[in-house]
């Protein structure tokens, strides 16, 4: 069977979609960063997105997406975290009702979070059950649809309306820096790319701990890969999606990864130097430009995507406080 993968058009549908739904994130720039890479850099603010990341944009062009039959069924996800509020918001807003499998250890914020928007949320071990089989399981019990984290071609479509925005806002870059979970913001926004700033190389970037998407990328085949512990938990899949994988394989120039201390070191400047609050996962983008994961020449200009802002304050007071 031949996939069918997500084209721009699908991108630019769920801007329309999104409009006047999801916020238009700004973009930060800071003189101190520049000064640090020889760079221009750009940072878009998924940080500041409704319900604190970019998967708001996936998540409801996803159910936005659904017949009324499907709507009547109901929403089945799974997620470490912010799809699952993503879902949960979105299905509040569309009025269409969601569940959501997660793993007992989920950040204490993201599962009240996602509660708080009245969803249902059904636990799981991560390192006992696969997730994919549980929400199986659930679904033919209930009937309800399932939308995936990233390997759906609403939610990539979504997703890609993050780095349209950046680019309509700051015109073409040199370079986008793109965090990778399963690959959805990372397809999506090579698809934004490859039509509004063809010249622009796009790079993934990973946790070091959990670098299947640098492996499979590497070997031309999605790579699984044993669940990696990393301060990054949006970004500990253990496999790209083929959907996600496709995109990524014609559109991507390379994919990188950053350790945990250079997630923390970023943190801290966001906080410090820009006062923003981004998560760990959200800073993989940055840090790859900022410690050297990937040397870009002067002057470069430079787009980040920063994903994200869920982390609850005492992990943020730990993380930024700790030698
Ligand atoms: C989900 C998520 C990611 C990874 O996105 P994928 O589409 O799975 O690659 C990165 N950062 C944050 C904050 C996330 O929530």
């Amino acid at each position: 069977m031949s996939l069918v993968l997500p084209t721009y058009d699908d991108v630019a549908r769920a801007a329309v979609t999104l409009k006047g739904v999801a916020h238009r994130t700004p973009v930060m720039t800071s003189d101190t960063a520049d000064r640090l890479t020889g760079a221009k850099l750009f940072f878009k603010c998924e940080n500041l997105q409704r319900m604190g990341a970019f998967k708001f944009r996936g998540g409801y062009n996803a159910i936005a997406n659904l017949s009324p039959e499907q709507r009547r069924a109901g929403v089945l996800t799974y997620s470490s975290g912010n799809h699952a509020q993503a879902i949960a918001l979105a299905g509040r807003l569309l009025g269409v009702a969601t569940t959501i499998i997660m793993p007992h250890d989920a950040p204490v914020a993201k599962k009240a979070a996602t509660e708080g928007y009245g969803a249902t949320v059904v636990s799981y071990d991560r390192y006992q059950e696969d997730r994919e089989d549980v929400a199986r399981a659930l679904q033919q019990k209930t009937g309800m649809v399932i939308i995936p984290p990233y390997d759906h071609l609403h939610v990539i479509a979504g997703q890609g309306t993050a780095a349209k925005e950046l680019l309509e806002d700051v015109g073409e870059l040199d370079y986008l820096l793109v965090c990778l979970g399963g690959g959805g913001l990372l397809a999506g926004s090579a698809l934004s790319a490859a039509v509004l700033s063809p010249k622009c190389k796009v790079y993934g970037v990973e946790p070091e701990a959990g670098n299947d998407g640098q492996q499979s990328f590497r070997k031309g085949e999605v790579v699984r890969i044993e669940p990696p512990r990393s301060i990054a938990d949006g970004a500990l899949t253990l496999y790209l999606g083929k959907l996600t994988f496709g995109v990524i394989q014609q559109k991507v120039t390379d994919i990188l990864t950053v350790t945990d201390t250079q997630l923390v070191d970023t943190m801290k400047f966001f906080g410090e130097r820009m006062k923003i609050i981004v998560e760990p996962t959200g800073c993989l983008a940055a840090a790859a430009v900022m410690h050297g994961a990937l040397a870009v020449p002067p002057g470069a200009r430079v787009g980040v995507i920063l994903s994200g802002g869920n982390v609850d304050l005492k992990s943020y007071a730990s993380f930024i406080t700790q030698a």
